[in-house]
C-alpha cells in the first residue's frame, strides 16, 4: 500500500517511545521506507538498535559525529521524507518546535522538512492541560502541522486522564490518510455506515445479541474516511479498535431502535449508505425492570420484530446510493436478490456462511456484489480490509 513512500519518525524522550517499534513495523509491513531520528534523551526509552533493525536503516541522533567531526545532513533527511511523524511529542520538544529552536537533530530536521508533519503528543495529564502546552499545540497547528489529540486513560505516573500517546495503529492510520491520494468522487460526499451487532435487553443483566464484531463495517468506514469521504459510522456494541480520522464521526448505539433513530437523523443529508450492521431481528416485547430470577423456572419471553433500518432507508431514498449486506446460509443468490428488490437497494453484498473464513468474527470475507441490474461480481476470500477496498471501488464506479 505504501510502496515507495518515505517515512521519517522523530522520537522524543518520553516513556511512550517504547511503542514506536510497533509503529515502524506497521510502515515496513506496508512496504514503506522508514528512518528514525532521535532526540538526545529518546535512546533512554527505546534503543537505536531496535529501531535500526526494524527499519533496516541507520538511526540518527547527533548533529555531527564527535569522532569524525562529520556533519549529519538534516536538510537531506528533511527533504527525503514524504511525511515526518513526531511521536511521542514531549512538552520540551513541543515548545522548541513551536518556537523554532534548533539545538538537536530532530528539531533541525523538523525545521528543514518540506513534507506534511504529524505529531502525537504524550505527557502527564496536568502538563497536557497546561495553557502553555495547549497554546503550543495550537501554534503548531497554525503552522500547518497535523496535531493528534492525546488519548485518555492510564498514564505512566499512575494517574488517569488525557495525555496518553495515540496508539501506533492510530498514528499509522492518520499518517495513511495524509499520504494516500484522495478519491476525487468522494470528496464532499457523506457516507453513512451501520456496523456491528445490536443488543436488545431482556432485563438489566441479559440481552439478545449476535456474533457480529463490526470488523467489516469498521474497515469500510476507515477506507472511505481515508479516501476523503465524510463518514458517519453508526456502531452497535463492538470491541474493535477504530482508527481516528478527522472525517470519521462515530456514533455508538446499543439497540436497533437507537440505530434507526441515528440513521433517520443522517440519511437525508447522506450521499451513500452502506448498511453492514447485523441488526437483531427480534427484541423482547417487554424489558423487565428487575433481574428475572431463575426460580421462575422457564423464562416467559415474547419477542417482537425490530424495525428494518435498511428497508426504512430504501423507502426514504432520494439521491442516495444504497448498499446492503446479506449473510445467507442457503439459496444465497436468490435470497440476496429478493432483499435487494424488497428494500429498494442499488446493490447488495452477499456473503455465505458456507464459505470458509467468511462471516462473523473472521478477519477475512468472501463477497459477491449484486447490482440492481443483476450484474454479479465475485471476489475471492480476502482480508476484510481488502474486501472493503473492493466495495469502495464499486461504490465510486457507480457514483454519479
Ligand atoms: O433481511 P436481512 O436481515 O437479511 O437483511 C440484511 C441487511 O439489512 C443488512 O444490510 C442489514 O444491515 C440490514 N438490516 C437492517 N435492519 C434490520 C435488519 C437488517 O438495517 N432490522
Amino acid at each position: 500500500m505504501l510502496h515507495g513512500k518515505r517515512i521519517l519518525i522523530g522520537i522524543c524522550g518520553g516513556i511512550a517511545a517504547y511503542k514506536i517499534p510497533e509503529l515502524v513495523r506497521f510502515f515496513v509491513k506496508n512496504n514503506a521506507e522508514v528512518r528514525c531520528v532521535l532526540s538526545p534523551s529518546a535512546s533512554s526509552f527505546v534503543t537505536p538498535l531496535t529501531l535500526s533493525t526494524l527499519s533496516n536503516n541507520s538511526v540518527e541522533s547527533d548533529l555531527f559525529d564527535p569522532k569524525s567531526g562529520q556533519w549529519t545532513n538534516h536538510v537531506e533527511l528533511g527533504l527525503w521524507a514524504d511525511i515526518m511523524i513526531v511521536a511521542p511529542l514531549t512538552a520540551s520538544s513541543l515548545s522548541k518546535m513551536a518556537l523554532g529552536h534548533s539545538d538537536n537533530l530532530l528539531l533541525t530536521t523538523f525545521l528543514s522538512c518540506k513534507c506534511p508533519v504529524l505529531v502525537a503528543p504524550a505527557m502527564d495529564l496536568d502538563m497536557y492541560k497546561h495553557p502553555s502546552i495547549q497554546n503550543n499545540l495550537r501554534k503548531l497547528a497554525t503552522h500547518g502541522v497535523h496535531v493528534m489529540d492525546a488519548n485518555s486513560g492510564e498514564l505512566a505516573s499512575g494517574l488517569v486522564g488525557q495525555g496518553r500517546m495515540p496508539e501506533p495503529k492510530e498514528i499509522f492510520e492518520t499518517a495513511l490518510s495524509m499520504l494516500l491520494r484522495k478519491e476525487p468522487k468522494l470528496l464532499g460526499k457523506k457516507v453513512l455506515i451501520t456496523a456491528g451487532p445490536t443488543y436488545e435487553a431482556i432485563d438489566p443483566v441479559r440481552f439478545i445479541g449476535n456474533y457480529s464484531t463490526g470488523k467489516m463495517g469498521i474497515a469500510l468506514a476507515e477506507k472511505f474516511a481515508l479516501a476523503g469521504a465524510e463518514v458517519v459510522l453508526i456502531l452497535g456494541p463492538s470491541q474493535q479498535p477504530i482508527g481516528r480520522f478527522p472525517s470519521l464521526t462515530m456514533i455508538r448505539v446499543i439497540t436497533a431502535l437507537d440505530m434507526l433513530h441515528e440513521v433517520e437523523k443522517h440519511w437525508p443529508s447522506a450521499d451513500v449508505g452502506i448498511f453492514s450492521a447485523a441488526v437483531a431481528d427480534y427484541k423482547p416485547k417487554e424489558i423487565s425492570v428487575e433481574k428475572i430470577k431463575k426460580s421462575v423456572g422457564e423464562m416467559p419471553l415474547t419477542l417482537i420484530k425490530n424495525p428494518d433500518i435498511l428497508a426504512w432507508a430504501g423507502a426514504n431514498k432520494s439521491k442516495q446510493f444504497l448498499l446492503g449486506f446479506a449473510l445467507e446460509t442457503n439459496n444465497e443468490l436468490i435470497n440476496a436478490r429478493t432483499k435487494l428488490e424488497k428494500k429498494n437497494l442499488d446493490a447488495i453484498v452477499l456473503n455465505s456462511m458456507k464459505d470458509q473464513g467468511a462471516g462473523f468474527g473472521y478477519d477475512t470475507n468472501q463477497i459477491t456484489i449484486i447490482s440492481k441490474e443483476n450484474k454479479i461480481l465475485n471476489f475471492e476470500l480476502l482480508k476484510k480490509t481488502e474486501a472493503a477496498s473492493n466495495i469502495l471501488n464499486y461504490v465510486v464506479e457507480n457514483l454519479s
